[in-house]
């Protein structure tokens, strides 16, 4: 394990040409403290925990300290804001140290989230908020935890710097890390420049490092749309199947190599509700629940279209055209899954869509009821009360758990080994709003950061019994049910 002076930086990214990116060092912040550590992301860059006791950590993860072999840069790129194109828009407070290239060969960028003002900034001051900090903080290590691909985190540094947003918050800054921070937006930059040799150049640069088996093939780059097109379609059906929503799907927040990117709003679900929107701000419902697989496929248009200079429409056109089924397969997966059904049937569909049905109508709660499904006897004679009671009209809660009993028995379902599967997939513990907004406030009032502690160790094992953390399943308390969360962060 290595030392913070000692770690393998590679910077890739800052060898592409000037084009690319503005290099600059990040913005002082005063007296930064760590608020929070993780060990686990540490390791995929072989960092020795105990550096985080050192005094002088939060001086590098703020970045008011460099750290040896860091070539500190801000990224280009435009994007489709809420349906709308925005010629450039850029790393507006995000810089990215580096690569760091682990033992195994893997290259982990480290970016620190609101480390200062950057020629992308355009009116903002540069500056990330605690609140918003600890939210992607604890949520990316959360969908990490549900096996959903993710951007990781590896420590929040707080300042009592003001920062000037509904209110005044104090400034963070939080060490984002991924294989690579390259968005959509970074190629539709280029296109509507009309520069298309750096869309050859980052399309060359990406396949190399991130899709290196497509390196020497001829049709290279379709087939690299394609796999793009799959990986998103796929990270579509695995936020549905969860409950989750983004909340800014703008083609500048959608990762090239289909990861979950850029927490803003974002919001599992309480009560399932299709139309559910997690952005305040978001009016009109453009990235409500039940849009994003379409807006999945829409922001993989804008990637096409900016590809077509090394790209045939056709291709580009095929490419797009497998995202349903890919989507739809993956979806119709993980919902059998969550059902415990371990065979294939043709009624499959519409036994998840009645279920999905009867739980709006009666306002259930999604991630409580799949995790009692569990507990389905599928014994002829059982009343499965405690799931029944979830419906305010048992009725139709009867007639469904009638269809999947038989659909059960239909495959000799075992009732306690369907259990042990189901535990698996359907997650007891998620990042609820108000267990957000409890650590928030505590790290807001008094610097105590032992709630965003308390909840990185609960999500990071969301799927088992935790008898201690029981009451962190519960639904929202009545002061919480109207948390509203905005794009400002
Ligand atoms: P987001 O909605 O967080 O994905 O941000 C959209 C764009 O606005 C990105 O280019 C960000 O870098 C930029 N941005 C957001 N907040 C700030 C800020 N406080 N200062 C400067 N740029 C910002
Ligand atoms: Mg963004």
């Amino acid at each position: 394990m290595k030392k913070l002076d000692q770690l393998n930086f590679e910077n890739s990214f800052a060898c592409l040409p000037q084009t690319f990116h503005s290099r600059l060092n990040p913005t002082p912040l005063p007296d930064p403290y760590l608020v929070s550590f993780n060990a686990d992301a540490a390791r995929l860059i072989d960092l020795d925990h105990n550096e985080a006791a050192n005094t002088d950590f939060a001086e590098h993860f703020t970045g008011n300290r460099l750290l040896p072999g860091s070539d500190p840069l801000a990224m280009l790129y435009a994007g489709h804001q809420f349906g709308h194109f925005v010629p450039q828009l850029g790393d507006g407070r995000a810089i990215l140290l580096g690569e760091v290239k682990n033992r195994a060969g893997d290259g982990w960028e480290i970016q620190l989230k609101g480390a200062g003002a950057t020629p992308y900034s355009r009116s903002g001051d540069g500056r990330a908020v605690l609140r918003s900090s600890i939210r992607e903080y604890l949520c990316s290590e959360a969908m990490h935890g549900l096996g959903i691909p993710t951007t990781r985190a590896l420590c929040i540094v707080g300042s009592d710097q003001e920062v000037y947003r509904e209110s005044i918050e104090s400034a963070a800054v939080v060490a984002r890390m991924a294989p690579s921070h390259v968005r959509f937006g970074s190629f539709e930059v280029f296109y509507y420049r009309n520069q298309h040799e750096p869309i050859v150049q980052l399309a060359d640069y990406v396949i190399a490092r991130h899709f290196p088996r497509l390196a020497g093939v001829p049709d290279k780059y379709p087939r690299f749309l394609k796999e793009v097109v799959a990986r998103t379609a796929r990270l579509m059906a695995k936020w549905q199947a969860v409950g989750f929503s983004h909340g800014v799907m703008n083609t500048d927040n959608m990762s090239i190599l289909g990861l979950t990117f850029d927490y803003g709003p974002f919001g599992f679900m309480d009560s399932y509700d299709p139309a559910y929107v997690c952005n305040h701000s978001d009016h009109e419902g453009r990235y409500a629940y039940d849009q994003q697989p379409h807006i999945g496929l829409w922001n993989l248009a804008c990637l096409a279209q900016a590809l077509t200079p090394i790209i045939s429409l056709g291709d580009a056109n095929a490419a797009l055209e497998r995202y349903e089924s890919v989507f739809s397969a993956h979806y119709l997966e993980l919902m059998r899954d969550k059902l415990g059904l371990a065979s294939v049937h043709a009624d499959d569909e519409a036994l998840v869509g009645g279920l999905l049905e009867i739980m709006h109508a009666n306002q259930v709660d999604y991630t409580q009821l799949f995790r009692s499904l569990g507990h389905f006897n599928s014994a002829p004679s059982a009343d499965n009360a405690t799931l029944r009671d979830q419906f305010i009209d048992r009725a139709a809660f009867d007639a469904w758990a009638e269809t999947y009993r038989a659909r059960l028995q239909m495959e000799q379902s075992v009732d306690a080994e369907r259990k042990w599967r189901m535990d698996r997939v359907n997650p007891k513990y998620i990042l609820r709003n108000y267990l957000a907004q409890v650590a928030i406030r505590k790290a807001e009032e008094s610097r105590d950061f032992s709630e965003v502690e308390r909840l990185l160790k609960l999500l990071k094992r969301s799927f088992d019994e935790q008898p201690e953390m029981e009451s962190y399943a519960a639904l929202p308390p009545d002061w919480a049910r109207h948390i509203e969360v905005s794009c400002s962060s």
